[in-house]
């Protein structure tokens, strides 16, 4: 069944994405993603930027990860909200996505636009696992 999200209210804090990440992730619980333990550790710790990093570090060979390690959403500095509602974008708009209609929706610079426009046609080329679609604000993630 098909949840409906609204990408707006659901989706406007760091907070919200991650969590909503982390359990379409782990919904048994958080999973190193590198042994599959599932004795992990919290570590509060904020980022660069003075945002909680919900960072997890695996008991067993003591692997630290996030939610987006593994995903396309690992090797970016964006942060998930920009990403989320960029994918609600692409996926509504289907072929009629461009950079200039990511750039003026989401205030956000060409070059950025540009760059989360080819890793999300890419991702969702490559057969990405879609988790969750509504039919106007169409969510979906996919791992890499
Ligand atoms: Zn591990």
């Amino acid at each position: 069944m098909v949840r409906i999200l609204d990408i707006n209210t659901e989706f406007s804090t760091e907070e919200a994405c991650f969590e909503y990440l982390e359990r379409l992730r782990w919904p048994g619980g958080v999973e190193c993603p590198k042994c599959f333990g599932k004795k992990i550790s919290r570590i509060n710790s904020n980022g660069k930027t003075g945002k909680p990093r919900r960072l997890y570090q695996c008991l067993v060979c003591r692997n630290q990860f996030t939610a987006r390690t593994g995903t396309i959403f690992q090797d970016s500095h964006l942060p998930l909200t920009t990403w989320f509602k960029a994918i609600a974008l692409v996926g509504e708009a289907k072929n009629e996505a461009n950079v200039n209609r990511l750039k003026r929706k989401l205030k956000i610079h060409r070059r950025t636009a540009s760059y989360l426009l080819t890793r999300i046609r890419r991702a969702m080329a490559s057969g990405g696992r879609l988790e969750i679609a509504s039919e106007r604000t169409g969510l979906h993630t996919f791992r890499r």
